[in-house]
């Protein structure tokens, strides 16, 4: 299927209306789908395997930024910490720890967000609000990451109530970090809403979406 070129200016649009940075999903797509989307204009894309960001990333322009947006495992860590643009996925100091280790490595900061658990599924990674606030209490001797904010995925369910409350909790933990002073966080990102709850998102305080089946149709 074909990138919807229509529907990109008509998101992008209405999300630079509200300051709201789109990061266009890219996983499973082939790089021209990528490279239609690069010539209109957008440089953030999300991937969610490690193996394929990798591939993607040699064959495509230098300038774009890319974001890990699936669930990073430690080993894999080294593949794209060279080049990433910011790790939405991190729930756990050992991974934060190795982002970390890598970074130093290749003589950078790596950005990342800390996953929330907001939906109700079980399937769904991420951290609990007693978690987060004792992960951040540990980042400070990672000097090499930088928490730039939060990442959550509402449940999958046509209640728009249940969801909208899942957004609402984000903002409010969103919030809570601002008040943290530590020297490795600078709360400025919510990464929250994708093709289906998107706008939702954004009514509630979300400032970076992360969208795939409404620009590249839908996968498999
Ligand atoms: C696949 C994926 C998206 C995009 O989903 P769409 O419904 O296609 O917009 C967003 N976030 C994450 C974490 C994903 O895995």
């Amino acid at each position: 299927m074909a990138v919807n070129t229509e529907q990109y200016q008509r998101i992008q649009d209405e999300l630079a209306a509200h300051n709201v940075t789109l990061v266009a999903v890219s996983k499973i797509k082939p790089a021209s789908d990528i490279q239609a989307l690069y010539d209109l204009g957008q440089r953030d894309f999300g991937e969610n395997y490690v193996q394929e960001l990798v591939e993607k990333q040699e064959q495509l322009p230098v300038d774009i930024n890319w974001h890990f947006i699936g669930h990073l495992q430690r080993n894999k860590v080294k593949y794209i910490a060279p080049f990433v643009h910011l790790i939405h996925g991190v729930d756990s100091y050992n991974l934060l720890k190795e982002i970390n280790k890598q970074a130093i490595k290749n003589h950078r900061v790596i950005n990342c967000l800390l996953q929330v658990h907001i939906a109700q599924e079980e399937t769904k990674f991420g951290l609990n609000e007693e978690e987060l606030h004792a992960l951040l209490e540990k980042t400070e001797d990672l000097q090499q990451v930088h928490i730039k904010g939060l990442m959550g995925m509402a449940s999958f369910s046509d209640d728009e109530k249940i969801v909208r409350k899942e957004f609402r909790m984000l903002k409010k933990l969103f919030d809570q970090l601002k008040e943290y002073r530590l020297p490795q966080l600078q709360a400025e990102t919510l990464s929250m809403g994708m093709s289906g709850d998107y706008t939702m998102a954004i009514e509630e305080g979300s400032n970076m979406v992360r969208i795939g089946s409404l620009l590249f149709g839908r996968r498999g």
